[in-house]
């Protein structure tokens, strides 16, 4: 196991899995006429969050293992899947994350991640699928922010949506204006799983 500044991998070397947990501290907060956070939309609101990356990110990458280990005889051929989640922590100590979560009206709130302070906003409403406009004026009408939000605090992935990213024209990609996962945004994990397990080299084999 190895807990990172941004994140706990955990490899199962019996079962052939990678697992990637968060702790998140959450900070409640409101603008009126928003009021306060109940304990009951604080569980919903988190239990939503957490569903929505469960499955943008779970059970859809499967990794490669090669090099000179005993892991590559044994998961060479089947791959290791990789789960992604989020655990809430109360107390702060103990989280990686500091979540601010923000009930708003104002159009303009925008939920947003700084990856070095591993501090994120998350706006409730950008929860609820919206509509959203990529730079090179491409649409989607059922976006939601929290799994894209969750790619910024895996390693600090770009946003794709910028008329200067090499990814403009991907607008299905999760840090474009879609939902889906690219091989490039296991980039970090991987980094990480070669440095937990010296001697293997993971890739993305399998991505859906
Ligand atoms: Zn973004």
């Amino acid at each position: 196991m190895s807990k990172l500044a941004w994140g706990t991998i955990d490899v199962d070397t019996t079962l052939g899995r990678v697992f990637f947990q968060q702790d998140w501290a959450y900070k409640w907060e409101f603008e009126a006429p928003e009021t306060a956070w109940t304990y009951q939309e604080q569980l919903a609101f988190h239990t939503k969050v957490d569903r929505q990356i469960w499955s943008s990110w779970s059970n859809r990458v499967t990794l490669g293992v090669k090099g000179k280990h005993w892991m590559v005889t044994r998961f060479g051929r089947a791959g290791l899947r990789i789960n992604f989640d989020i655990r809430w922590r109360t107390v702060k100590q103990t989280a990686q994350w500091s979540i601010r979560a923000v009930k708003t009206k104002r159009d303009d709130a925008r939920s947003e991640t700084v990856f070095p302070l591993r501090k994120s906003t998350l706006i409730v409403s950008d929860a609820e699928p919206h509509g959203v406009m990529n730079e090179s004026k491409a649409k989607a009408y059922d976006f939601v922010s929290p799994p894209h939000e969750f790619g910024h605090m895996l390693g600090d992935l770009a946003d794709e949506y910028y008329a200067n990213s090499p990814h403009i024209r991907d607008k299905n990609s999760i840090m474009n204006i879609g939902r889906y996962l690219r091989a490039r945004h296991m980039a970090e994990v991987l980094r990480q799983l070669g440095t937990m397990l010296p001697g293997c080299t993971f890739w993305v084999r399998d991505i859906r």
